[in-house]
């Protein structure tokens, strides 16, 4: 079955024509190459995405984001809205928009965030950008061979894990404490540790011959491998 594609919306009141102009034309082949991007990964959705556009000031540090299953936002620096400038970040752009809907895909079906949800979903949307670029892109390198690395081996990297599974725990208790806990986890600002992890889990579950269109389906515990019974199997 055919998905059901992205439509394209302008945020942030009417943009000059000339900005615009130079913004359109990457944006759609962009467009273009993610969708073609995710059909290759095999993954299905069902909700019509709306992407909006919107400048942002340089020192915007995302390059976009997810709001549910719908909604996407991608950010273009005004500095980076010159011909040439905007060309040469045609696959970032490309990867952007990858990432943001695999987020969007998988609000489809796992819409609540929460620590060990946002942990897969973040693994799952930085995979997406390292599968898709390997397919379509000339020279691209697998950007997270390193990941586990970083994070640590055997019991260092059960000991991160088992944090992750306490600030899971706590974060149950109120909206208050799971913001405190997301911001630990993911925040640019914080350590970022609960999406390298992300990524780690999601590529070993990779490369024990899983498909990336089913982890999507799988319930984050599965996908990090943080279930408390040993018997359960997805
Ligand atoms: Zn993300």
């Amino acid at each position: 079955m055919e998905n059901p594609g992205i439509k394209i919306a302008w945020g942030g009141g009417p943009w000059r024509k000339n900005h615009k102009r130079v913004v359109r034309e990457n944006i759609y082949d962009a467009t273009e190459l993610a969708e073609h991007g995710i059909d290759m990964l095999d993954v299905n959705y069902e909700t019509p995405k709306l992407m909006t556009i919107w400048r942002v000031a340089k020192k915007d540090p995302a390059a976009g984001v997810s709001h549910d299953a719908t909604n996407f936002d991608i950010h273009i620096p005004v500095h980076h809205i010159k011909h040439r400038k905007i060309a040469s970040h045609f696959a970032d752009l490309t990867m952007t928009i990858v990432h943001e809907m695999t987020h969007s895909i998988r609000s489809e079906k796992f819409e609540e965030s929460n620590i060990f949800e946002d942990a897969a979903t973040e693994g799952l949307a930085y995979m997406s950008e390292d599968l898709v670029a390997s397919e379509i892109l000339v020279d691209s390198e697998i950007a997270f061979n390193g990941v586990s690395n970083h994070l640590g081996h055997g019991s260092d990297y059960d000991s991160l894990k088992n944090r992750l599974h306490n600030s899971h725990q706590v974060s149950l208790e109120d909206e208050e404490r799971l913001n405190i806990e997301l911001d630990q986890w993911f925040s640019p600002y914080g350590s970022m540790l609960g999406v390298a992890l992300g990524i780690n889990e999601v590529c070993r579950r990779l490369s024990e011959g899983n498909e990336f269109n089913d982890l999507m389906q799988w319930p984050a515990e599965a996908i990090l491998d943080v279930s408390n019974s040993s018997t359960l199997h997805y």
